[in-house]
């Protein structure tokens, strides 16, 4: 299923509402079986989709994100009406995060650069073969194989 895993960014000119039902299609999922997998209401998606809300919050925002395999600064873009930064990773702490758990978002924020909770430096990228971490939908780099999961060496 490696051909899964690539971030789909949205068209040029499509709108939050678009992009979101869009991808919801693509996995073949209900708006109640995406709200349930991004963790949030089933009126929130219901919203999104009306084009009734082009605000998200955190929480929207990161679990969309995590539930379509897309970097949350898709959503941001197009909420924000911003243009798309075509790369773009997930960052989290090898050791605190658990796979199938939606990344922190105070590892994913911008200015942080080790983990809030025990201090190892955050990962962007697989450890073995440097390809950066585009969706902690999977456990291990589509690449190489790599786990995610506790890659951080202990460097001494
Ligand atoms: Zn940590
Ligand atoms: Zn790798």
């Amino acid at each position: 299923m490696s051909s899964d895993w690539s971030a789909c960014p949205p068209h040029p000119q499509e709108s939050l509402k678009d992009y979101v039902c869009r991808l919801r299609q693509q996995q073949n999922w209900t708006q109640a079986q995406l709200a349930t997998a991004a963790g949030v209401h089933r009126q929130t998606i219901g919203k999104i989709e009306k084009g009734q809300t082009q605000r998200l919050n955190q929480r929207a925002r990161n679990g969309l994100a995590f539930a379509l395999s897309i970097p949350a600064e898709y959503l941001d873009a197009l909420s924000q009406g911003k243009p798309i930064t075509p790369v773009s990773s997930v960052k989290f702490c090898p050791q605190c995060w658990r796979p199938g758990q939606t990344p922190d978002p105070m590892w994913t924020d911008l200015r942080s650069h080790f983990c809030f909770a025990c201090g190892t430096r955050l990962i962007n990228q697989c450890a073995q073969c440097q390809q950066p971490i585009l969706s902690l939908q999977f456990r291990f780099c589509p690449y190489c194989g790599k786990a995610y999961q506790s890659q951080a060496t202990r460097s001494t």
